[in-house]
């Protein structure tokens, strides 16, 4: 299928978090692709170094930024990081998240408070930090990468990951709303089961992938170069008067 870069990015710097594989890798490479000048985050230094190694492959300016967005100092840090690196900040892409797998009934406080200190905390924590330099600039574009779970498609055994999700849903409109006046847009990205890491254990149960796979109009998985194709045009000025929405990329496996 041909997603070859349509959009122009020269010029504007994105920030994408979680980026050392899955679906934040694709996002951070269709940014590069398209011009852009990349700061690749990751908690592991090694691979948020091989996405950047890759974004340079492609021609684009980027850095890696390795940092546990659910620590406010090193956020923090990472952002001055950023200024130091390139004076402007266009585009963050809140996309770092993990997915534990425990029932609500034996579920360890620590990994729930885990998952929403990275899910959702780590997204309050950039924005935070991207909408001070947005508002300073007077535009800016910032992408919540949540999911399904988090909407109208309850998963298994997935309550911190689901509640973190629809946090991160409530937190897009109210973000949306409050920093329209500084002309920063806020959406949410929901995708569906797509291709990556994260999903692998999922993958193997092969009766789950039946049933799934049963309920997906479009009748197959998602790539994570789909959730990246959204990303542009949202990121784009031809999006210029969108802003507030949480958008599904599931094949059609939700139309609520
Ligand atoms: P993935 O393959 O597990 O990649 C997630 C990346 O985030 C990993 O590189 C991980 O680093 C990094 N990360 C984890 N905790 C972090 C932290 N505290 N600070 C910085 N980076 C951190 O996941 P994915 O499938 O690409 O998912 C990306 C996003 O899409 C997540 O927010 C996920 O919830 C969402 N999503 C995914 C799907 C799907 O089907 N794949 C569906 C809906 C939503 P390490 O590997 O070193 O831990």
């Amino acid at each position: 299928m041909d997603r070859s870069p349509v959009y122009d990015f020269r010029d504007h710097v994105v920030c994408v978090t979680g980026a050392g594989r899955g679906i934040g890798r694709a996002i951070a490479l269709a940014f590069a692709g398209c011009g852009a000048c990349v700061g690749v985050n990751d908690i592991e230094a090694a691979t948020a170094e091989e996405t950047a190694a890759a974004c340079r492959r492609l021609g684009a300016e980027a850095i890696a930024f390795p940092a546990d967005v659910a620590d406010a100092v090193a956020v923090a840090a990472m952002f001055a990081q950023l200024d130091a690196a390139w004076p402007r900040l266009d585009v963050l892409v809140n996309n770092a998240g993990i997915e534990p797998v425990h029932s609500i009934l034996d579920h360890p406080l620590e990994a729930w408070e885990r998952t929403l200190a990275v899910n959702l905390t780590g997204t309050f924590l950039c924005t935070q930090q991207a909408a001070r330099r947005m508002r300073a600039q007077g535009r800016g574009v910032i992408l919540n990468i949540a999911s399904i779970a988090g909407k109208s498609q309850p998963l298994y055994l997935r309550s911190a990951y689901a509640a973190s999700k629809a946090g991160q849903v409530g937190f897009t409109k109210e973000a949306a709303r409050e920093l329209a006046a500084y002309g920063i847009r806020v959406n949410a990205i929901c995708p569906g089961v797509i291709i990556t890491p994260m999903t692998e254990h999922l993958r193997q149960d092969e009766a789950q992938m039946r049933r799934w796979l049963s309920e997906i109009p479009l009748g197959r998985l998602g790539e994570a170069e789909e959730v990246a194709a959204l990303c542009l045009w949202l990121a784009s000025d031809a999006a210029s008067y969108v802003t507030g929405v949480a958008w599904h990329v599931d094949g059609g496996k939700n139309m609520a």
